[in-house]
């Protein structure tokens, strides 16, 4: 169910209407659904549970790249769940926000030392190792701190993932994860290095899938890597097969997250029952997208309607440094007024006053609008606010947290002095 709805021609957030939130708050300003957080996380929680798992068997570590608000992260840790982050800077959000840092993942092609050190510093779960280069500098940081570090290796399983190439990872050209002809050899070296713990396996092969069938695929690759390494001797705890579930943009029709989790555990269960006399393993996620790209929107302002030769432009008060996607990945996301009007529609660009012309939200919409009109921005929730920048010196919009008819702001609109306050003038 969508959490942002139509009611009597206005459109709201769960119970407050959208307007409230605008002259309240102002614009640009992200909304968030605390409800849909909720429901798109137990979708996945639900279905571990449904399908005999608990918290020790199955762990849903939310991609915190997606939607990295303290507010967000706390919803979701104290349902339960874990964190996969990418930064140094994404484990101090998850600690700050009350997440347990021994559920947390890091996965990532370029951990520093720095990041290295603060992540074995708070006893992480796992480290996703990416490259050979990584598991040594790994182990030394590891020695001299006097720790062992979990790690997985991500294995690029050469899956299509049949989505857009930016966000297709899990191919043989990209710059992600180790090879899959790589993977044992790499793993025995893993297995010698005397302050590495070999603890499991990882892949993540794209973004915004629809079907489950590449991810199936990959989890079969996945699977054959893992008794190859049992015949071995090394014995893994966990599989982790990533996030990557899709979401409606437009008109596409993703998987069912219980489908796509009942038939990945329906696999696993046959293969442990053939292969392993039953013996569990644990299973992990890495779900961004489908948990926070539906809820949250991007709240705008209509600031000119002009009216050119070859078309017609609204242009809004938010920009591509509030929502990169459509400048980025030419991505589509939904435009509904927040007031119903009756007037004819016109064709529309909606665009923002950032100075390139790759600074559109959306391409030949057609509307009825005045200038003053509040548009929302659909489907914006992840890689909306964390990709958003400062470019043209544009504080990034406001944050607010929608729950029934209570609206909490979860991150003030940043004004512009705090954008130049780290920079000095030289003598
Ligand atoms: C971005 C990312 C995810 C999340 O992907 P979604 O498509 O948002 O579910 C998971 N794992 C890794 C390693 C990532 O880089």
């Amino acid at each position: 169910m969508s959490h942002f709805s139509c009611k009597n021609g206005a459109l709201y957030a769960e119970n407050t209407p959208l307007t409230d939130i605008a002259r309240r708050f102002g614009t640009p300003t992200y909304v968030y659904s605390k409800a849909a957080f909720v429901e798109n996380y137990s979708a996945y929680a639900d279905a571990c549970k449904s399908n005999g798992r608990d918290e020790n068997s199955a762990l849903v570590c939310y991609s915190v790249k997606s939607n990295s608000n303290l507010a967000v992260l706390n919803v979701l840790s104290r349902l339960g769940s874990g964190f996969d982050i990418v930064s140094g800077g994404e484990l101090l959000r998850v600690i700050a926000a009350g997440g347990d840092p021994r559920k947390v993942i890091f996965s990532g092609v370029g951990k520093s030392h720095e990041e290295m050190r603060l992540a074995l510093s708070h006893d992480i779960l796992c480290f996703n190792v990416e490259s050979i280069s990584e598991l040594h500098r790994l182990n030394e940081v590891a020695g001299e701190a006097g720790k062992q570090a979990p790690i997985s290796l991500r294995v690029n399983p050469n899956v299509d993932a049949k989505t857009h190439p930016y966000i297709s990872t899990g191919l043989k050209e990209n710059k992600f994860g180790i090879a899959y002809d790589d993977a044992l050899t790499t793993y025995r070296l893993a297995a010698d290095l005397p302050n590495i713990r070999v603890v499991g396996i990882d892949c993540h092969i794209g973004s915004q899938l629809l079907d489950d069938a590449p991810l199936l695929e990959a989890l079969d690759k996945v699977i054959e890597l893992i008794d190859r390494l049992a015949e071995d001797g090394i014995h893994l705890h966990h599989l982790d097969i990533g996030g990557g579930i899709g979401i409606t943009y437009d008109k596409e029709k993703p998987v069912p997250i219980g489908d796509y989790l009942t038939r990945l555990f329906a696999r696993i269960d046959q293969w442990r029952k053939q292969k392993h006399d039953g013996a569990p393993i644990q299973v992990m996620f890495e779900p961004g997208r489908s948990i926070a790209g539906n809820a949250g929107i991007l709240l705008t302002e209509v600031q000119y309607l002009k009216h050119a030769e070859a078309k017609n432009f609204a242009i809004v008060d938010a920009a591509m440094n509030d929502l990169m996607r459509p400048a980025m990945y030419e991505a589509w996301h939904g435009v509904q007024p927040v007031v119903q009007r009756a007037e004819e529609a016109k064709t529309y660009d909606i665009v923002g006053p950032v100075c390139e012309s790759g600074d559109w939200l959306a391409r030949q919409r057609s509307l009825a609008l005045q200038q003053g009109d509040l548009l929302a921005i659909m489907s914006a929730g992840a890689y909306g606010m964390t990709m958003a920048s400062n470019y043209n010196t544009r504080g990034r919009a406001a944050e607010v947290m929608v729950d029934g008819d209570r609206v909490h702001v979860v991150r003030q609109r940043e004004n512009p002095a705090d954008l130049f306050a780290l920079e000095s003038i030289i003598d």
